[in-house]
């Protein structure tokens, strides 16, 4: 877009995954791992991959786990100028484990790690002032220097005619605290497109009732909305009524994390590129499936070359 990059602010992590079915970490076992992670990474990652121009800023340790992420958002076609490299804190970590019930068990280094340590300074100050368009994750305003950053920049991209997305992306069990609440729901309200998965679509809306929420949400400014379910596909809603629904493809799951954060990638870039609502939709629903046959977050992101082998080649559910 030739009103600057796609831009996506928060957590940048490691994760580092069991390869047994079980219950948590008390006992020696096989890991796999490191894989670059982080679900605005993973986001920022799809769009640099599918061709559009997009930067991240967040920060790493001084550390093999910082360069692995480093190393492949680069790769990516991703601006890593503005990940800061912190000399002190070591990068960020999720160790995962999942459950027999498909439930998981983590340990986390976040708060206390580089993930955490980052600001607005004068390199971010730059790349925000030539932002087109801002992404922003539910998950990173648990992270204080992400949400001053995030504050900052929601401002200044609106201002200059940009556009902002959200995905809710919190559990719904999740209690926020009052001002982060009250934050979420100001990011809602300014968002153009908002991408909810499942019960994230009411608690954005603050209201019950699928058709209720989308009307909420409209109301209060939002344009665009594309609600996730998983295996189940996605929906598009648009503010004149329109609806369009994306059968899910056909795929083994073997590692369903990062699959909605592939998704809002794949759908924001194809938009951004020019493409209309339903052809974005095909492609977010491809790069979400075909992420969740590989195991590592965001290892199963997929190029517009793979995209597209994917899409010729995959059933859909009817
Ligand atoms: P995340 O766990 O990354 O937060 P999410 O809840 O935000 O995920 P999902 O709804 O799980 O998002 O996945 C996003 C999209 O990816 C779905 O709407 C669907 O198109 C596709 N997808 C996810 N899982 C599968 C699957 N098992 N089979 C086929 N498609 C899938
Ligand atoms: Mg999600």
């Amino acid at each position: 877009d030739h009103l600057g990059p796609t831009v996506c602010v928060g957590e940048i992590l490691v994760e580092i995954v069991a390869t047994t079915v079980g219950d948590g970490f008390l006992e020696a076992q096989p890991l796999v791992g490191p894989f670059a992670s982080g679900a605005p990474a993973i986001f920022i990652s799809q769009c640099g991959r599918l061709g559009g121009a997009a930067a991240m800023v967040g920060a790493v340790g001084d550390d093999d786990f910082g360069r692995v992420n480093i190393d492949r958002l680069k790769r990516d076609g991703v601006d890593v100028s503005t990940i800061a490299v912190h000399p002190d804190y070591p990068t960020g970590s999720a160790f995962v484990r999942y459950r027999k019930d498909g439930s998981r068990d983590f340990v986390y280094n976040i708060a206390r790690s580089a993930a955490a340590r980052f600001g607005w300074s004068p390199r971010v100050s730059d790349l925000i002032n030539r932002t087109g368009h801002l992404h922003v994750m539910g998950s990173a305003l648990s992270v204080p220097s992400a949400r001053e950053v995030i504050d900052k920049a929601v401002d200044i991209v609106k201002a200059r005619g940009g556009t902002l997305s959200v995905d809710p992306n919190i559990r719904k069990e999740l209690q926020l605290d009052v001002e982060t609440e009250r934050r979420f729901l100001r990011l809602v309200a300014a968002a153009d497109l908002l991408l909810p998965s499942g019960q994230e679509l009411e608690r954005a809306a603050g209201i019950t009732g699928e058709a209720n929420a989308i009307r909420r949400l409209f109301e209060i400014g939002v344009n665009e909305i594309v609600l996730k379910r998983g295996a189940e596909g996605a929906t598009y809603f648009g503010r004149n009524g329109e609806r369009i629904d994306a059968p899910a493809f056909l795929v083994e799951e073997v590692d369903p994390t990062g699959a909605g954060d592939c998704f809002g990638g794949a759908y924001l870039t194809c938009r951004r590129l020019g493409m209309s609502p339903d052809e974005a939709l095909t492609y977010g629903s491809a790069a979400g499936a075909r992420n969740v046959t590989v195991r590592g977050p965001m290892e199963g992101a997929g190029t517009r070359q793979e995209l597209d082998a994917f899409i010729a080649s995959t059933e859909r559910l009817s």
